[in-house]
């Protein structure tokens, strides 16, 4: 064997060592990580990693600068980190990792998740007793179920209608028995959800309160089916994280909504993130909504991204429907009045993606 070979054989068995050395670090770092999520503590901990620093560089004797030699091993710190970041998705409730099979939320007698599309519609906000029913009344001769309706309004203005509050829920609740339907309505506050839960059949959770986490923790207390949606400015890890506080309370009928996220785009009202439809389901086995009227907030384009919702994975679609939008005390523009929704129903049930049975 020559001197080069000699070397180069020299090198290769010092990168097998480096490796496993590598890897053993690797198992420790998560070991770590597992100590500080029972604990609670930060797994970034910037005081060790100087002193793990300093000491690396009063031990190095060249032929590396310290510089070097600090910015390598900051990329091992970088990527332990990482491996702990990793290991503590893994472990969330609702990860797949956790449970592979899909979760079937129930509500009354629609499966969501179990592979049958839904559709959620209804009014953005209960006005009248005359209102919602005329809406639940034609949704139901369509085999629809799922009523939609908001009673506590958390508006960006305080100025703008707040809702009816508990008379919206009465309302909503005496439509819904009426034509055996279910009703999903939103609750802003955490002190409300022992007294929501007699009347709605899922709890909303707006994108204003998806980090409320007291307000989670509350909906995590009951028995009721959630529908969370993402917040306008929530990443989908952080959308992940807000579910993990209601399933980690002990309800497991999570269901998640895509509901649009604000960028610099103007002609939309939101942007519908449809990259996180397949992300979430396969991340998580709740079941995903998409709500295209709050995403795109124009009624011309509900059609083409309820489709788009669907093709790429979603269980339902959420849409916004009001007997007369022009007078219509919140989301006037973007609510459809009942001829354009029966005229969106068949569009989408022909497109072969919505079930075309009629669910009676
Ligand atoms: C709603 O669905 O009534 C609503 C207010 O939507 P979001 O929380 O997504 O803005
Ligand atoms: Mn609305």
């Amino acid at each position: 064997m020559n001197e080069l070979e000699e070397l180069r054989k020299r090198l290769d068995s010092i990168n097998v060592q480096i490796l496993e050395l590598l890897s053993e670090r690797g198992k420790i770092a998560q070991e770590i990580g597992k100590v500080k999520l029972k604990q609670g503590v930060n797994r970034f901990d910037p005081v060790r990693e100087r002193y793990m620093l300093d000491q690396i560089k009063s031990l190095n004797q060249g032929p590396f600068e310290d510089s070097t030699i600090e910015h390598i091993f900051k990329q091992i710190f970088k990527a332990s980190l990482e491996l702990q970041k990793d290991d503590n998705r893994k472990a969330l409730l609702v990860s797949r990792k956790k449970q592979a099979e899909d979760t079937v939320v129930q509500i009354g007698d629609v499966p969501v998740g179990g592979g049958t599309p839904v559709l959620i519609a209804g009014p953005c906000s209960v006005e009248s007793y005359d209102q919602v029913r005329q809406v639940a009344e034609a949704m139901s001769k369509e085999g629809l179920k799922l009523l939609r309706g908001g009673a506590f309004k958390p508006r960006t203005s305080p100025y703008d209608f707040q809702g009816l509050g508990v008379e919206g829920l009465n309302i909503l609740r005496e439509v819904a028995d009426e034509f055996g339907m279910y009703i999903i309505s939103e609750i802003v506050s955490p002190q409300d959800i022992e007294m929501a839960v007699d009347y709605v059949d899922v709890i909303q959770i707006g994108a204003r309160n998806m980090q409320n986490f007291e307000l989670l923790k509350a909906a995590g207390s009951v028995n009721t089916p959630v529908l969370l949606k993402r917040g306008m400015s929530a990443t989908i890890e952080e959308f992940l994280f807000a579910a993990e506080y209601i399933v980690s309370k002990g309800n497991k009928q999570v269901m998640l909504c895509e509901r649009g996220i604000r960028t610099y785009e103007k002609w939309t009202r939101n942007t519908l993130d449809i990259s996180a439809v397949p992300i979430l389901k396969q991340e998580s086995h709740l079941p995903v909504f998409v709500d295209v009227t709050h995403a795109t907030g124009r009624r011309d384009i509900l059609l083409p991204t309820a489709k788009a919702g669907l093709a790429a994975g979603a269980d339902g679609v959420m849409i916004e429907v009001h007997p007369d939008p022009a007078v219509a005390l919140s989301d006037s523009s973007q609510q459809i009045n009942i001829p354009q929704f029966l005229d969106f129903l068949s569009k989408l049930r022909s497109s072969g993606l919505f079930s075309p049975r009629k669910e009676r």
